[in-house]
């Protein structure tokens, strides 16, 4: 990390992932300082192995959904209007996996806010008869973005760290991160090991691989179906994505198996299209970080010692307003985002500039505090 003493900035972001790079970008455009670390580089952790597809998330009505609409449309806007050089713009055909999913795939018709259209027929010829028997939907937006590509361009002229943070220090007011320092702390650091004492926070690392490949068939239309299958910027180019593994850690007792996951890519895929003269070019794995309720998480940290040390009556049953928990001063998380970080690192991270520039208040239902009042009653 290098030192200097006019290390001081308004905000500190740790993890450079699609969040943290998201968020450097908006405050650094709203005229903050911002220091943004990472322990390995920009894009190195699931954000670098993503799709990363702007795909609508089908769900029931509900907050999710709410959340997830908005947040594809932003993101669709954000990535082409500002960076149309790493975003491929097409519709994006939707299909149904079970009979179930087809029943929510037909309401989900008729209640969505997005634009339908119907499937080209160029598209059409090249599906499976499973494919196209089954209930589907086709969107007249959808996007693939360049990961590597797009985090690199969203954090150019920012003040960038490689460090590994251990943990954090607050003094008179301010948080000392290794030789920087700060009023203000994001931590966007993905299914990786926490750096604050957040005993109630769980997050499920759910491994992902995916893979480039090189094909003579010519896609119009992104995919979804078992995988998703998508063309990319890159001519003859097309992206398979992604295995889904939540019981997975990579380590070096269980090293990832690439050729087991190559398989299960090509057999999903080979379900929905008949791709000719496949030749694998390249593979990408990660962690992404869900949270257990699927919605993501932005908002204040509660301090679980200095909250029960506060109220003890919690520790009884009683309960106690989550405005009367104590948080970490000055900390926001930005994280949770599951499958969906693309989608959702747009509208999360100008919510947090809204937050932290204009002083407005972050949306109750995305607050990281949901998990702290749920632990305490499993506590007791
Ligand atoms: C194979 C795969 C395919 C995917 N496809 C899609 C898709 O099509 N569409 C979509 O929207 N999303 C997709 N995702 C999900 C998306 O990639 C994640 O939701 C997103 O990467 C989450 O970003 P993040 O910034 O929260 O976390 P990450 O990208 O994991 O970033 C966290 C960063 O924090 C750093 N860090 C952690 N701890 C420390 C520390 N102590 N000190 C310093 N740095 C630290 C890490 O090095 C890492 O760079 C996919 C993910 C995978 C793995």
């Amino acid at each position: 990390m290098q030192t200097s003493n006019k290390s001081l900035y308004d905000v500190i972001i740790i993890g450079a992932g699609i969040n943290g790079c998201t968020s450097a970008y908006f405050l650094h455009k709203a005229g903050l300082k911002v220091a943004l670390v990472d322990k390995k580089g920009v894009a190195s952790g699931g954000s670098g192995a993503a799709g990363a597809f702007i795909s609508p998330k089908i769900s029931k009505e509900g907050i999710l959904k709410e959340i997830m609409e908005t947040a594809h449309l932003e993101a669709l806007k954000f990535y082409t209007e500002f960076f149309p050089e790493y975003t491929l713009q097409k519709p994006l055909l939707h299909i149904s996996k079970t009979s179930e999913e087809g029943g929510i795939l037909k309401s989900f018709k008729n209640e969505t806010l997005l634009n339908l259209t119907q499937l080209d027929e160029n598209t059409e010829v090249l599906l499976s008869d499973e494919a196209k028997n089954a209930e589907s939907i086709c969107f007249s937006k959808g996007a693939v973005v360049d990961a590597q590509g797009v985090c690199h361009a969203l954090v150019k002229g920012i003040d960038f760290y490689k460090h590994e943070v251990q943990s954090l220090h607050y003094e008179e007011n301010i948080w000392n991160v290794g030789n920087l320092r700060a009023s203000h702390v994001v931590l966007s650091i993905g299914a990786y090991p926490k750096i604050i004492p957040l005993p109630y926070l769980t997050l499920r690392g759910i491994w992902g691989h995916r893979i480039d490949i090189q094909t003579s068939t010519v896609l119009p239309t992104i995919l979804h179906h078992y995988v998703s299958i998508s063309p990319t910027s890159q001519e003859n180019i097309m992206a398979i994505g992604a295995t889904h593994n939540v019981h997975y850690t990579p380590s070096e007792s269980e090293p990832y198996n690439v050729e087991e996951g190559r398989r299960e890519l090509l057999e999903k895929a080979s379900r929905t299209v008949n791709l000719k003269n496949v030749k694998i070019i390249r593979d990408y794995a990660g962690l992404r970080s869900g949270s257990n309720d699927y919605i993501p998480l932005l908002g204040s940290l509660v301090d679980a010692q200095a909250t029960l040390n506060l109220h003890p009556q919690l520790q009884y049953g009683r309960s106690v307003a989550s405005s009367e928990f104590v948080n970490y001063p000055n900390v926001t998380m930005i994280n949770g985002s599951g499958g969906y970080g693309f989608v959702l690192a747009p509208y999360l991270a100008s919510r947090l500039r809204d937050y932290l520039v204009n002083k407005e208040s972050l949306d109750e239902r995305l607050s990281p505090a949901r998990f702290f009042a749920r632990w305490i009653k499993r506590k007791k």
